[in-house]
């Protein structure tokens, strides 16, 4: 499975280069990571004991800067799957023009087993068995599945410990108080609902369209609450419990409301009358912008003809499966892909990171502003290279990066990347 996942990020890359001018080899050097280190942590228990842990990071490509990307801590994590997300960091920092190449983490974990201790001494010893792999000007990590800002905190102080001196800039998603920046916290969220409010004239979608979002945690319920705001009508919503739908409309923060006190969406007051359906459902109800923000591989070729929205928001990574994009592609279904959509988290990640570099914190409207600022622009050049090349959102905006990682290493001056037509 994982390296099908590997297989399919490669397939994007040709799907991407087909459009471009590009000489061979340069996509060849793309199809594989720069440089991937394993190691075994070796980890001392409460009760005394030792325990092995497999843990990986790969740097996948750096020619337009230090790699960025998160590390994940997760059972069932493995090289290829390291390798994958490492070449998704590559072009989703690429598309929306941060100075990163892109890289991941992980550590083969059960979080749930280990005490608040165990996961310290283990979130340390990753560091230090990677502490020269990583480092500000070279490879900066961020939180990822079960990896928070705690564990950031406890990576930032290890780094520190190993060169001598605090250096905050070597991993991004630390709490505000260690350096963390302002925004970050609704900033995934806010990407998303900028890119889709960016183009709802071209997608002839209002203030008053009815959207219906998978999930209710970080990045769902930012985004809806976000919209909720600007006037649209938040008709369905779920979290790994149960979903409910409401045509009439529901307010967002009622909803989180009643979630953070009795644990689910379910029962959750709205402005009509809720049903409560499966998740399943959930996807394939009527909607105008549908928006899955929970898991990987949640439309499929199995349910993917059965999809009514015509405008699909990736704010998770990795919801549609290929062959699924296919027939959405068929239908005329806009799918806005995930390396744009949920890209403000990583936006502002970088914000963070120059702001630990110049030692110089800013306020939160200007961080808001500034990724704003950011992503409107990569929204419109993605959507006009769909327009001009003929191509769905997604390839485009692997064309979009793919370009400008080309014009990166052209200028680096070692190769000639694009033919002489190009
Ligand atoms: P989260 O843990 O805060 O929220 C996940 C939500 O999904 C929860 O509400 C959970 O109940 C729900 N969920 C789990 N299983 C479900 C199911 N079967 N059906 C419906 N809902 C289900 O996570 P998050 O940070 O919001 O991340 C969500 C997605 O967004 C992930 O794919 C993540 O990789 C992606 N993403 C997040 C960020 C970020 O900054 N948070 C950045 C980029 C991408």
């Amino acid at each position: 499975m994982a390296t099908d996942l590997f297989s399919t990020a490669r397939e994007r890359l040709e799907a991407a280069a087909r459009h471009l001018d590009i000489e061979r080899e340069i996509i060849d050097q793309l199809r594989y990571p720069k440089e991937t280190l394993a190691a075994t942590l070796l980890v001392r228990m409460d009760d005394g004991s030792r325990k092995t842990f497999k843990a990986w990071r790969c740097r996948y490509d750096d020619t337009r800067g230090p790699t960025k990307g998160g590390i994940r801590f997760h059972p069932a994590v493995n090289v290829d799957e390291v390798m994958t997300l490492a070449f998704w960091m590559t072009f989703k920092c690429a598309v929306v023009n941060l100075p990163f190449g892109g890289a991941k983490g992980g550590v083969s974990v059960d979080v749930k087993t280990l005490s608040r201790a165990e996961l310290e001494r283990l979130s340390r010893s990753y560091v230090e068995a990677f502490s020269r792999f990583i480092g500000p000007e070279r490879d900066i990590p961020a939180p990822d599945m079960y990896t928070n800002g705690i564990v950031m905190a406890w990576m930032a102080d290890e780094y520190g410990t190993i060169t001598g001196h605090p250096s905050p800039a070597i991993i991004t998603g630390k709490p505000v108080a260690l350096g963390g920046s302002l925004g970050r916290d609704d900033a995934t969220g806010r990407g998303g609902f900028h890119v889709l409010r960016h183009l709802k004239d071209d997608l002839w979608i209002s203030a008053k369209s009815r959207v219906i979002l998978q999930g209710f945690g970080n990045a769902s319920f930012h985004c809806a609450r976000l919209l909720h705001d600007d006037g649209y009508r938040i008709t369905g919503l779920s979290d790994s419990t149960a979903a409910i739908h409401d045509p009439a409309g529901m307010d967002p923060y009622a909803v989180m409301e009643h979630k953070q006190r009795s644990g689910s969406v379910a029962g959750a007051p709205t402005q009509g009358h809720a049903r409560q359906l499966d998740n399943a459902e959930l996807l394939e109800t009527e909607c105008d912008v549908l928006i899955p923000a929970a898991l990987e591989n949640q439309i499929t070729e199995a349910n993917a003809a059965a999809i009514k929205a015509p405008v699909i928001l990736e704010l998770a990574n990795g919801p549609v499966t290929p062959a699924a994009d296919a027939i959405l592609d068929k239908k005329g279904t806009v799918v806005i892909p995930d390396i744009l959509a949920n890209s403000g988290g990583v936006t502002v990640s970088y914000f963070e990171w120059v702001q630990n570099k110049t030692g110089y914190y800013w306020p939160v409207e200007e961080v808001h502003a500034k990724l704003q600022a950011m992503m409107e622009p990569e929204t419109r050049r993605v959507w006009e290279v769909a327009r001009e090349k003929a191509v769905s959102m997604r390839t485009a905006a692997y064309v979009h990066a793919l370009e400008r990682i080309g014009h990166a290493v052209e200028a680096r001056g070692t190769k000639a990347f694009f033919n002489a037509k190009g």
